[in-house]
Order: C-alpha cells, then sequence, then structure tokens
C-alpha cells in the first residue's frame, strides 16, 4: 500500500463478517448491546491467538538462554505506577463536539482547512425565546453550501429549547461573521461543528481492594494494569538474585493490560481491554542504542516467519519531539492494515528511566554488580512492545483472500480462503471421510483422527459433499483436509490400500500418502 492513508472499508466489513460468522471474533456481551472496546475470542480465534502466544514464547522465551519469562499480577499497587509516572501522567486528550457530543481524541483530529461561519446567538421569534452563546461551524469543502452551516448551527442551539415542539428550522440566528481557517484541529472533521477545548482523560482502570475498600482510602486503591512492563520492572532484582543471569538478559511477558481508550476503533485494534508481549532487555548502558537496532531487526523476521507479509511492514524512526523523554530511540513497527498504515508494536530505548524511578521511589537500591569489572550501575532497556491482539487481527487481515475460480462447468467463482501459515492456523487438518454411509470409509476416518489428534488441533467432518467441506475448511484457513476414500480401503487398488488423499489449501492439488507415514508428514509441515 502506497500510501499510509489508502483504506479498504469493503475488505475491512468483509473480514469483520467473517470472524464473526466463523467465530473467530464476537462483540463482547453482544447479547445485551455490546460492551464497548472489548472483544472475545471464538473458537478459532482462541486457537489462533494461542498459537501467536506459543510461537511468541517459544521464539523469545524458551529458545533463548538469556531471556526468562514472568507472569505478573494484573491488580497493580499504586506505587507502583505512581514511580512509573501513570499515575496522573497516563491520560489522552480528548474534546467532545459540541453538537452530538461524540468524544474524540485530541491528538487524532486531522487538520482541516475552510471556511468557519461564526455565530453569537439564536432565538425564535413567535415564542420570544433566546439564546446568547457562541458557536461556529467549519465547512471543509470548496464551494460548500453556507445553508449547510447555518443548519448545523441551528441544531446546535436547538439543544437549548425547553419547548422541544419547536423545530431547530424555525430559529433564527444572531451576529453571523466568517473567517479563513488553515490546518486547524477544533472543528469536528464529520460534522464541522465546534469542538470543546481539549482536556485531560485518564486512561487508567482503578478500583478498590479489600472488603472494608473506602473509596477514599489510597491504600485500597489499585489499578488493573495499563501495560505488562511495569511487573517486570518491579520483579528484576527477584529474577537476578532467583537465577543468577548476567547483562545483557531479558524478561518476556505475555498478558492483559488495560485502557480506558477515548475512542476505541477499528474492530480489535484500539481495545480497552487487550493483550500485550512485551520484553524488557536489561543491558550495559554502551549497548542500549546498538541492541535497540537488533531488537527492530529480530522482531521484523518474526512478523515475516509468522507470515506477514514484509512489504505491508514499515519502520517509523520516531523523530525527536514525539519521542517519551527519556528515550534517546523508538521504532515503531506499523502494518498495512484495511483501514491503514497503523502501529503493530514499539522497540524503544528507554534508558535507566523506569529502573530509575523504581530504585527512588522505593528507596531499594536496584542496581547491578558487574563481577567483571566490579562496578555498579542501573542498567540500561531495551523494550520490544508488541500488541496481542493487534498482530492477531493483521494475520487475519493477512490471510484474508477472494479467489476468482472457474468450475468445471464453466461459472465462476469467488472462492474466500484464509491463507494462514500452517504454524499459526487455528485447525491444522481435517479428516473427512469421502461419505458418511459408508461405516468403512466412517471407521477409518476415525482411526486416522485418534492417530492425528494427540498432536495437533484436528477437525472431523463427515456432513455435506466433499468439495463443499474443503471449502468450509478453505474459509478458515485449514492448510490440510485429508480424505479418507475407497483407495483407503484398497476395493480397486489394492496397492493404494491404507493410503489418503491431501489435499492441500492453497494450491487445491491432491497427493497421496500412506497413513503410516501422515504424522511425519504433517508434523514437519505444520511447524
Ligand atoms: P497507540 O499509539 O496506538 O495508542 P501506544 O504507542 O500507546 O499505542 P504502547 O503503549 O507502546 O502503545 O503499547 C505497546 C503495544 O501495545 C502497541 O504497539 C500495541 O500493539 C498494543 N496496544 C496499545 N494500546 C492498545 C489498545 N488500546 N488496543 C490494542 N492494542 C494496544
Amino acid at each position: 500500500m502506497a500510501n499510509k492513508d489508502q483504506t479498504d472499508t469493503a475488505r475491512m466489513e468483509k473480514i469483520v463478517s467473517l470472524c464473526k460468522r466463523k467465530g473467530f471474533i464476537f462483540q463482547s456481551a453482544e447479547l445485551y448491546g455490546g460492551l464497548n472496546g472489548c472483544w472475545d475470542y471464538g473458537p478459532l480465534g482462541a486457537e489462533l491467538k494461542r498459537n501467536l502466544k506459543e510461537v511468541w514464547w517459544r521464539k523469545n522465551v524458551q529458545e533463548r538462554e538469556d531471556i526468562l519469562g514472568l507472569d505478573g499480577s494484573i491488580l497493580t499497587h499504586q506505587a507502583v505506577l505512581t514511580a512509573s509516572g501513570h499515575v496522573g501522567g497516563f491520560s489522552d486528550p480528548m474534546c467532545d463536539c459540541l453538537l452530538t457530543k461524540a468524544r474524540l481524541r485530541a491528538d487524532q483530529i486531522e487538520p482541516q482547512s475552510g471556511v468557519a461561519y461564526h455565530y453569537t446567538g439564536a432565538s425564535h421569534e413567535e415564542s420570544g425565546w433566546s439564546v446568547e452563546r457562541p458557536y461556529s461551524v467549519l465547512l471543509n469543502q470548496p464551494n460548500q453550501d453556507e445553508n449547510k452551516a447555518r443548519k448545523t448551527a441551528k441544531e446546535f442551539y436547538a439543544q437549548f429549547l425547553k419547548d422541544k415542539q419547536i423545530s431547530f428550522k424555525q430559529l433564527s440566528l444572531h451576529g453571523e461573521t466568517t473567517s479563513e481557517e488553515e490546518n486547524v484541529t477544533n472543528y469536528n472533521p464529520e460534522n464541522g461543528s465546534l469542538l470543546t477545548e481539549p482536556r485531560d482523560f485518564e486512561l487508567m482502570f482503578k478500583t478498590q481492594m479489600g472488603a472494608s475498600a473506602d473509596e477514599n482510602d489510597p491504600n485500597a486503591t489499585a489499578y488493573l494494569r495499563p501495560e505488562t512492563a511495569q511487573s517486570i520492572f518491579v520483579q528484576y532484582k527477584n529474577v537476578i538474585d532467583s537465577n543468577r543471569v548476567k547483562l545483557p538478559f531479558g524478561i518476556a511477558q505475555i498478558g492483559k493490560a488495560f485502557r480506558n481508550e477515548i475512542n476505541p476503533r477499528n474492530f480489535t485494534f484500539r481495545s480497552r481491554e487487550f493483550e500485550q508481549m512485551e520484553i524488557e532487555y536489561f543491558c550495559k548502558p554502551e549497548d542500549g542504542l546498538a541492541l535497540t537496532d537488533q531488537w527492530l531487526e529480530n522482531r521484523l523476521a518474526f512478523y515475516d516467519e509468522i507470515g506477514l507479509d514484509p512489504e505491508k511492514l514499515h519502520v517509523l524512526d520516531v523523530p525527536d519531539g514525539e519521542r517519551a523523554h527519556y528515550s534517546q530511540k523508538t521504532y515503531d513497527i506499523e502494518y498495512d492494515f484495511p483501514f491503514g498504515q497503523q502501529e503493530l508494536e514499539g522497540v524503544a530505548y528507554r534508558g535507566d528511566y523506569d529502573l530509575g524511578k523504581h530504585q527512588k521511589h522505593s528507596g531499594k537500591p536496584l542496581e547491578y554488580f558487574d563481577e567483571s569489572t566490579k562496578e555498579r550501575f542501573i542498567p540500561h532497556v531495551v523494550e520490544p512492545s508488541a500488541g496481542c491482539d493487534r498482530t492477531v487481527l493483521a494475520l487475519i487481515c493477512e490471510a484474508f483472500d477472494e479467489e476468482d475460480l472457474t468450475k468445471q462447468d464453466g461459472k465462476q467463482d469467488i472462492r474466500t480462503v484464509m491463507r494462514f501459515k500452517p504454524a499459526i492456523a487455528p485447525i491444522k487438518v481435517a479428516v473427512l471421510p469421502l461419505l458418511k454411509n459408508k461405516p468403512e470409509l466412517v471407521e477409518k476416518a476415525k482411526e486416522v483422527r485418534n492417530l492425528l489428534q494427540p498432536y495437533m488441533n484436528v477437525f472431523y467432518d463427515e456432513a455435506a459433499a466433499i468439495g463443499r467441506r474443503y471449502r468450509r475448511q478453505d474459509e478458515i484457513g485449514t492448510p490440510f483436509c485429508v480424505a479418507i476414500d475407497f483407495e483407503t480401503l484398497g476395493e480397486e487398488d489394492p496397492s493404494l490400500k491404507d493410503t489418503v488423499t491431501i489435499r492441500h489449501r492453497d494450491s487445491m492439488k491432491q497427493e497421496r500418502v500412506s497413513i503410516k507415514d501422515l504424522l511425519t508428514w504433517l508434523l514437519t509441515r505444520i511447524r
């Protein structure tokens, strides 16, 4: 995608619909109208997410000598988040639309230019009603009808009418003036209405702990963690002391984080409850910058390995002024989602900021003692912080494909295929007896299913014609289908007895493999 803002709404709608229809992702509490910003993973989504986390954990923890795992608590001591700067500091600027009351994140409003229409108030002649308060509307298209601004302004003033029988159309506007505006961000891009001034909106979910918790007792206050990183910093000393690790080393964690996002949107992309996959990689100060670059390469290789097209991944070297003040280097890894190029992961060099803060606030030493140089210092840290849900969404968007096919009767058809890499696919293999009313086929198919089930996620299906069953598996991304047919029974050609047909999802090609080789055949292809 050449343009950062290029979007494909129709594609996204199809993806969201498939996710619901096939059981990847559901709106949380849909039965009761939905809980905004929260999502439930259905049977296939749960498998997909588990597979992603399993690959991430294996690559970053189990296959590395220098990284250890942690599983910290979600409920977080307020002192931890005070030290980290989150309490009182973790907020987004928000403003409200004066007309619709929609809440917008002030820093995400695209600058607009156009003609602003300003008013001082409005009145209703017949009833004698009037209101005096300034209001403005921006028309951001060339040659837009000025009556559009007047209609919006009347709708705004009509909110103050006590007599709801009076239509906004009957109002007269006061003191209309206009001005040319360039690159302004104080109007709602949706309707041109003036917005309120930005104010800070606290993003953390706060809760009270304990049976006698009093709302005003600061000691009873806890937070749902807004990131997994802090428990890593707070446990860093315990990990060192219990594991005798040497710099450089990392601590990795996968877990839930919570942010009361002003504007949850783009399906699961910006949620209020989400999962992170984070590593804090501790190192000597002189190695920090080089390791940040190494981690960037490592993370890009990971995305390639799980099946994201490298062409759709972009690295943003976050410029001075946009990085956190303590970070000398931050890379954002962005992906071409159908709703635009957006952040998947941040790789940030955070210096000694976090451990330094916790040492200061806790009053406990968090220095590292280097045996070889006999020096004591606070390690620096490089943080690759990925969003699990965002990566799942990227995998779904990447996998979704609609292939034009010509059927045997010459008619055109569209095949929906989720082209997941086998290691990521929710179901690895479908076992399908050719006919369900032929007991020998069914019995053999169940034998094959039982053979494979301890090693991988197998789906057994005997309903409908085999072609339809193949298509159903294509739509959920199952890379291989195993058909048990008459050849398997050796009825026509005894040399084919105990062989099965393997049908490949992507090419739709078929080959025969003997049942005794089947497990190895599959195991070498699904990791
Ligand atoms: P954004 O700018 O998109 O709000 P961020 O820069 O605040 O993200 P970080 O605090 O760096 O995000 O969090 C690390 C990662 O956690 C992000 O790269 C993203 O993948 C994930 N993440 C953050 N906020 C959300 C969210 N609301 N929903 C889903 N994933 C999120």
